[in-house]
Order: structure tokens, then C-alpha cells, then sequence
């Protein structure tokens, strides 16, 4: 195709390619035998209600299209929230929703703030849609500093809690945070939310300038059926759907639309699943803290981690070849780190065994 272009041509057209940085995602090993404890996922299956919905799709469904606006979604949601439908906008996974959140409210001349150390795909939205950003340095306790957020911005997004910190904000801290900053969208991402004590729902009839992000891939085993959502006012919500359909895609499939409202109607599976993870974790927290860890209070469905003596890096390689993965990011201030994801109390029992042949 290019044949014919002059070598100076060639370098333009390669001078275009948009360079962005790329996102590493944790690894999904083929192997079935893994403990995989890298990726913050459920250890345990979806509702049966989902398994059920499933089942029943009738194939010929499939032939057409899916609702664009997946009502029966984004209505099941906001009666579970008590909020209007048209305060709910739904995508494919959160990364989806948080994708068109930037592309519809972040595109001023002002840079957007988030944490230094947090989710890493914003700065990979933001490149690939040449966002201007700032980076705010965590205190040495890992919190977010509420009054780095007061500077003039382009708008604000970070998680709650964050990640891969595992640390929450106080409610009465962000909305500080939302209150100071009238001017621009805040973007609280509560991907773990559901594993914590605090949640910014309460204040999206509050505060016109909020969107809360939300996914079904942590505390809704779900990951596999991509559904993410927003919450927020009206406004909001209407520019989200009006960036949505002008761009024509990320459209939720049929299945995906079905699963995610039995899901939602079945709340005490979603309490049981969700409540089984805490206990597991606050177990966790005693038994690592006897082989010598120190992490952050989690308030998620992982612990952030540090040995005092055997490097985070050996024993991610360690517990690699004893086929148990965790995450280990090898980025500034949280190199001798490890994420680890809670699993069932049988692989976190045989966890533990590994780790005492390791640290
Ligand atoms: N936000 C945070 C903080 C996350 O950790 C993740 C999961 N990697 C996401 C959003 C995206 O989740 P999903 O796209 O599966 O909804």
C-alpha cells in the first residue's frame, strides 16, 4: 500500500501513528490448575440466576440487534439504587464506561487529576485521547491528600476504595473533594466499593458534577459478561448516552443485558458471595501478618503487600512456579509490592503453605 511513497511521505505517515502507553492486564493462564489470585476476579461463580437467564435465551434472539439502550438493564439498576433510569447509563465493563466518561467530560485545555498511584488505565484512556494530566503523589500512608484536588483542573477521577492500594477515603473527605470542584466532573470509580464501608451513591442527587462508576466483575463474579455502569445525575447521563450513540458503539450484547439484570434482582447471593470474601480476607490479614507481611487496612477483595525481608518480586516468582499467580507491578514506591486477590478459604489455605516454604 506503500509502496510508492517517497521515504519522507513514509516517515509522516508513521509520525501519525498515535502513541499511547500500552496497558499491561494480568495474566489469564490456559493452565486450569492456577490459583489465580493476579486479577481481583470472584472465586466464586455467578448467581444461579444468571446461569439460569443464560440457558433460557432463546437462540433466534440472538438474530437481532440488542437494545442500544439495555433498558432492561439500566432499569433493574436503578431500582436497585432507587434512582431514576435515566440517572444510569451502562457499558461494556467499567473500563468502557470510564472510556466514554473522559471522552464526553475530560477534553478541556486544563489537565485532569487522579493519584499517582492508582488504577492504571486512566492514564492509558487519557493518552489515547490526548487528555492532559496531573498525577497527585499519595501520602506515605498510600491515602489520597484531599487538598491536591483543589488546584484548577479538567476534572477528577480516582477510585474508592483506590487500587492497587486497597485504601479508603472517607466519605466526608470526598465529598470535599466533589464540593471544591463545582466546575468540573468528579469521577469516583467504585470498582471495589462493594467490599468496603463507604460509597458515594448517597450524593448523586446532591452534587450535579459526580459520576459514580461501578462494575459487575468483582463483587458480582461477572467479569467474563463485561457490564460496567454509571450513576449520576441527569445531566451527566444524558452527555454520556449522547457521546454513546454518536460514536456507535460499545454496545452491550443481548446476554450480557439479561445476565446483568438477574444478577441484580438476586441480592442475597450477591450479599452471601460478597460477604464470604471479607471474612476470608480479614482471616487473611492474621495468617500473613504472622509470616512477616505488612499491607494497607484492604477494604477491597485484595491485599497490598510487603515481606520484612524476602523481595515481592521472589515471591511472585516463587509462587509462580507453585502455580499460584498474584499481581506484581514493578513500577516506583510500590516495587517490593504484591497485590494478592482473595480467593476461597481453600486457596488461600494453600497459599499460606507456599508462603511458608517461601518467606
Ligand atoms: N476500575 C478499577 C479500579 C479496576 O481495578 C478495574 C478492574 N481492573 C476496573 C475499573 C475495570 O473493570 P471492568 O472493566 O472489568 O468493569
Amino acid at each position: 500500500m506503500f509502496f510508492n511513497l517517497q521515504e519522507e511521505e513514509k516517515k509522516m505517515w508513521q509520525d501519525n501513528i498515535r502513541k499511547v502507553t500500552p496497558y499491561t492486564p494480568g495474566e489469564q493462564p490456559k493452565d486450569k490448575d492456577v490459583i489465580k489470585l493476579n486479577t481481583n476476579e470472584s472465586p466464586y461463580p455467578p448467581s444461579p440466576m444468571v446461569q439460569e437467564v443464560v440457558r433460557s435465551v432463546e437462540n433466534n434472539r440472538n438474530r437481532l440487534y440488542p437494545d442500544p439502550e439495555a433498558a432492561v438493564l439500566t432499569d433493574a439498576i436503578a431500582k436497585y439504587y432507587n434512582v431514576d433510569s435515566n440517572q444510569v447509563f451502562v457499558g461494556v465493563g467499567s473500563d468502557d464506561v470510564i472510556g466514554m466518561s473522559f471522552l464526553t467530560f475530560f477534553n478541556s485545555e486544563k489537565p485532569i487529576l487522579f493519584p499517582d498511584i492508582t488504577y492504571s488505565f486512566y492514564d492509558v484512556w487519557a493518552d489515547l485521547f490526548k487528555i492532559k494530566y496531573e498525577m497527585k503523589p499519595l501520602n506515605e500512608k498510600f491515602e489520597i491528600v484531599k487538598e491536591d484536588y483543589l488546584v484548577e483542573n479538567g476534572g477528577i477521577i480516582f477510585p474508592n476504595p483506590n487500587a492497587p492500594t486497597a485504601v479508603e477515603m472517607q466519605l466526608d473527605d470526598i465529598e470535599y473533594i466533589i464540593k471544591n470542584n463545582r466546575d468540573s466532573v468528579v469521577i469516583i470509580d467504585e470498582a471495589y466499593a462493594d467490599f468496603g464501608d463507604v460509597s458515594v451513591l448517597g450524593l448523586v442527587n446532591k452534587y450535579e458534577n459526580l459520576l459514580v462508576v461501578r462494575t459487575y466483575s468483582k463483587s458480582r463474579a461477572l467479569a467474563g459478561m463485561r457490564i460496567g455502569y454509571a450513576i449520576g445525575s441527569k445531566t451527566l447521563i444524558s452527555a454520556l448516552k449522547a457521546v454513546k450513540f454518536s460514536y456507535n458503539s460499545y454496545t452491550m450484547n443481548y446476554v450480557s443485558i439479561c445476565a446483568g439484570a438477574a444478577a441484580i434482582n438476586d441480592d442475597k447471593y450477591f450479599k452471601e458471595i460478597v460477604s464470604k470474601v471479607i471474612n476470608t480476607r480479614e482471616k487473611a490479614k492474621d495468617t500473613l501478618k504472622k509470616l512477616g507481611f505488612f499491607f494497607t487496612d484492604s477494604k477491597t477483595n485484595f491485599l497490598f503487600a510487603t515481606h520484612k525481608s524476602v523481595p515481592a518480586e521472589e515471591i511472585f516468582e516463587e509462587l509462580k512456579k507453585r502455580k499460584i499467580y498474584v499481581r506484581y507491578f514493578n513500577k516506583p514506591r510500590i516495587n517490593n509490592y504484591l497485590r494478592i486477590t482473595i480467593g476461597t478459604d481453600e486457596e488461600m489455605e494453600k497459599l499460606y503453605e507456599a508462603l511458608k516454604e517461601i518467606v
